[in-house]
């Protein structure tokens, strides 16, 4: 078959590999037939995540048909249309009954780390991928949802609603700022009214992002990147302050944005992957009696959200922006890299 290989920073290729086949009879192996890049991928191609190994098959968001199943798995056959989850989880372990799939201690990959497909185990970028766990780690689809619309949920929709508006605790009647506008800031802005967001307010230094995201739910924007965002965003709250501030970006200074806007009692929920350590000014936040939260997506809420995509109350095709086929891997890695220029949030790769 062919994949996506990952061999060492900079350099990847769309090369013939070996097929995989089942390893553990908790295993299915799943006929790719739409993928997508993540900007983790991006970190990992630079570099940032050490621990991908040379040779590995990156991506860990899919939708494909189970081609086989190890012998003791229930709740798939062949020929299943699924759902891949970017996090492996047994189902049974002390983590997973919790819910915290992330923390998966099953032992594939690594016990303890559910984020291991295209990072310890080979991924979905490829003809053909090996799902451990397929039990609890895929998703039933029918004809109502779109092959699009499901690849959206294998990260990108849990991530920003599970760790942005979860984890922020997002209450009816709340004011919640977003920064970061892209595939996951969306996510989380798409999501937020589910809690009841009475106001949404945008951020990010993309013009282009921000008129996305009002398509997608949000009631203001503020461009980041100018003397005055802090003043905008202070004024559309009556100079109070948000009750939540997500972080979507993964970098030290969006972080200190969102612990300048929050307001006392208020949350800053953390969802960008930070590469270098970040400032945290207790000194100062201690006394506006906020509450901090960060973590790696459970998958946990993949159900529910998938049944609201089904009744269509979550528009997730809108974050689709560009298609291309498994020969064009290489294509759509240079638009994805390139997204400032080329606008793109999601880059849909499909069989044909
Ligand atoms: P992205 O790079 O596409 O989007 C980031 C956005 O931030 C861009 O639109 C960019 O213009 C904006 N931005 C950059 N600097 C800014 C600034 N100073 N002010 C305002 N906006 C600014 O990334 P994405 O794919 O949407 O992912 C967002 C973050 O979420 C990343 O750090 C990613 O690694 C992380 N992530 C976390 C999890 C998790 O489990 N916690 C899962 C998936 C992704
Ligand atoms: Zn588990």
């Amino acid at each position: 078959m062919k994949a996506l290989v990952y061999s060492g920073p900079g350099k990847k290729s769309w090369t013939e590999v070996p097929d995989p086949t089942i390893l553990k009879p908790t295993d299915a192996l799943v006929e790719l037939v739409t993928t997508t890049i993540c900007g983790t991928d991006l970190h990992i191609l630079k570099g940032d995540v050490p621990s991908v190994q040379e040779g590995r098959i990156l991506g860990h968001e899919g939708v494909g048909r189970v081609s086989a199943i190890g012998a003791s798995v229930k709740n798939f056959k062949v020929g299943d249309r699924v759902l891949i989850s970017c996090i492996k989880s047994c189902g049974s372990c002390e983590n997973c009954t919790k819910g915290l799939y992330s923390h998966c201690l099953g032992d594939e990959g690594a016990a303890g780390m559910g984020w291991i497909l295209g990072h310890l185990i080979d991924g979905t970028q490829a003809e053909i991928v090996r799902i451990p766990y397929a039990d609890n780690s895929l998703h039933k689809l029918t004809d109502a949802v779109t092959d699009e619309e499901a690849v959206m949920l294998s990260d990108i929709l849990p991530t920003g609603f599970e760790m942005g508006i979860q984890y922020g605790q997002v209450k009816p009647g709340d004011v919640v700022a977003v920064i970061g506008a892209g595939p996951v800031g969306l996510a989380a802005i798409m999501t937020a009214n589910l809690y009841g967001a009475a106001r949404i307010i945008a951020i990010d230094l993309d013009a282009n992002r921000l008129e996305k995201s009002k398509e997608l739910g949000a009631t203001d924007t503020v461009l980041s990147g100018q003397p005055q965002w802090k003043e905008q965003v202070m004024a559309l709250t009556d100079g109070a302050g948000v009750d939540v501030a997500i972080e979507a970006v993964g970098i030290p200074d969006t972080f200190t944005m969102a612990t300048e806007i929050v307001r006392p009692g208020g949350h800053v929920a953390n969802v960008g992957v930070h590469g270098k350590s970040v400032p945290l000014h207790l000194e100062q936040l201690w006394i506006h009696n906020v509450f901090i939260s960060m973590g790696l997506v459970n998958t946990n809420t993949t159900p529910m959200l998938l049944k609201l995509v089904k009744s269509k109350k979550l528009p997730a095709a809108k974050l689709v922006t560009h298609r291309f086929t498994f020969d064009q891997f290489m294509d759509a890695y240079d638009t994805f890299g390139r997204a400032a220029e080329t606008k793109a949030l999601k880059v849909i790769i499909s069989k044909n």
